[in-house]
């Protein structure tokens, strides 16, 4: 493979994507020797942790705790630098990754990881209608819409019979189970006191899941752990039941019924990034890209994609979960494989090293399953999610705070952030500087067509 070189006579790496992935490349790439200039493509000016995107929209930690600027983690790697841009497309050919904003960005290695989206499977209304979970302004939005709920249903008493109050959550995996169980315990330990004059009882979560139990990837002990669990704290669990139709005001499920609702919040299904869609390279199941056990893209040695993006094999005949150990993972082994490439020496097939699963199902409970079949249950498993998810969190300020929240709800059973705010979309002006032909002499490389 021929080798560009930059002005400082390394290779360079594009890495698209400030994700898990996207961030365990850059850390792996700034070792390696001989030493490439990596330049770290991300959208947002923050990496975000999802895992605990559901906490933020119960209230229960704020956006600065679960996001981190992706300039503060990357500044401390040499060679490494940050471009806020949206990927648009990548010309293969003369090996340029492009932005929205008009920027072309050359490299001699990329790395794709540029996550995945949500998949609404065409079911008519999800699109416009739900809540979905898997961005900062999702969360913010959901937020401010459960509270307006309660605000609404104060003033008005009969909103209630219109579902103000009751929200659905459509699938049984760990986002909705998380969700699920966080929505009850705010409602039952919180709002109950903010509203006296609203019946709480009268505030509900279904969650609702098509298969005939929670916790797909779970042993079955654990999925009844869960379903127990949450009954029991007065969640109206519905397996077996799909979704056919939603509208602002209620849902319509296969089988006729109609539950009245003004949040539907979805939780069923995610699909590789639109990026993928337009790039014309081989997708499979759930739009991800299909890479080699390189994790390069078949004949595109100097492409690798990781990550929620990737349909990396998992050695059985299916695809990695679109989890956060497997995009960590394989970050690191794409950006050893470009080291390896470097020094001449063979590239190797990635092999995923399974750490266990979990999931929480709300104060003191949840499951947690090890490679090597152990399996908890209750507080104990509890407190090992706590512990990871802890541990996970970039920043020791961002840890601090986490866990003073932890422990104040728990003490407490408060919920401090539950503060209503607009999100509104960025203005384009906003989110674009000149184009690069009109930038004013002297502009900063960046705003160069072309960044080497
Ligand atoms: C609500 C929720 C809960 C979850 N809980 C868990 C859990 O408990 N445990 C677990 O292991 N996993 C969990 N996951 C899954 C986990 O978060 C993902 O598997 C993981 O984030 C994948 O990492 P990634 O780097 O591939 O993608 P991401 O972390 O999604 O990162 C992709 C990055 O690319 C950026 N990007 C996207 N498009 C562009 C573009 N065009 N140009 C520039 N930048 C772009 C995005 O802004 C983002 O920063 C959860 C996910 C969600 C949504």
């Amino acid at each position: 493979m021929t080798k560009r070189r930059n002005r400082n006579g390394s290779p360079r790496v594009v890495v698209v994507g400030g994700g898990f992935a996207g961030l365990a490349a850059v850390k792996t790439l700034a070792k390696v020797k001989p030493p490439v200039r990596v330049t770290l493509l991300e959208q947002h000016n923050y990496h975000l942790f999802q895992p605990l995107l559901y906490q933020l929209a119960t209230g229960l930690v704020q956006p600065a705790d679960i996001a981190h600027p992706v300039r503060g983690i990357v500044r401390r790697y040499r060679r490494c630098s940050v471009r806020m841009g949206t990927v648009s497309g990548v010309d293969f050919d003369s090996r340029e990754v492009l932005t929205d904003e008009g920027r072309r960005y050359a490299y001699d290695y990329l790395i794709l990881a540029a996550g995945a989206t949500t998949a609404t499977f065409g079911i008519p209304g999800v699109e416009e209608h739900s809540y979905p979970l898997k961005s900062m302004p999702d969360a913010l939005r959901l937020r401010a819409h459960l509270l307006r709920q309660f605000e609404l249903a104060e003033n008005d008493p009969a909103y209630v019979d219109q579902g103000a109050l009751t929200v659905v959550v459509v699938g049984g995996g760990p986002t909705g189970v998380e969700m699920a169980g966080a929505l009850h315990e705010l409602f039952k330990h919180v709002l109950v006191h903010d509203f006296p004059d609203i019946d709480i009882n009268r505030a509900k979560v279904v969650l609702l899941e098509a298969t005939d139990h929670l916790l797909a990837p779970f042993h079955p002990s654990s999925r009844k752990h869960a379903l127990e669990i949450l009954k029991k704290r007065g969640v109206e669990v519905r397996l077996g039941q799909a979704l056919e139709r939603a509208t602002p005001d209620e849902i319509r499920l296969k089988d006729g019924t109609v539950i009245p609702t003004k949040t539907l919040v979805w939780g069923a299904g995610v699909r590789a990034n639109p990026l993928a869609d337009v790039l014309g390279l081989e997708q499979t199941r759930g739009g991800r890209i299909l890479v080699g056990d390189d994790l390069s893209v078949p004949g595109r040695p100097e492409v690798f994609v990781v990550g929620d993006l990737a349909g990396a094999g998992d050695g059985k005949g299916g695809l990695l979960p679109q989890v956060a150990q497997p995009a960590i993972q394989e970050a690191r082994h794409a950006a050893l494989n470009i080291e390896r490439t470097l020094k001449g020496e063979p590239r190797t097939g990635f092999e995923y090293k399974d750490k266990g699963i979990m999931a929480t199902i709300g104060r003191n409970a949840a499951v947690t399953e090890l490679p090597s079949g152990a399996r908890f249950k209750g507080v104990l498993a509890w407190y090992m999610w706590l512990a990871l998810h802890l541990a996970y969190i970039i920043g020791f300020r961002s840890r601090i705070a986490v866990l003073v929240n932890w422990i104040w709800s728990y003490l407490t059973y408060d919920r401090h952030a539950r503060i209503i705010v607009a999100v509104e979309p960025m203005r384009r002006a906003e989110l674009t500087a000149p184009a690069p032909e009109a930038a004013p002499s002297g502009a900063a490389a960046s705003e160069r067509p072309v960044v080497s």
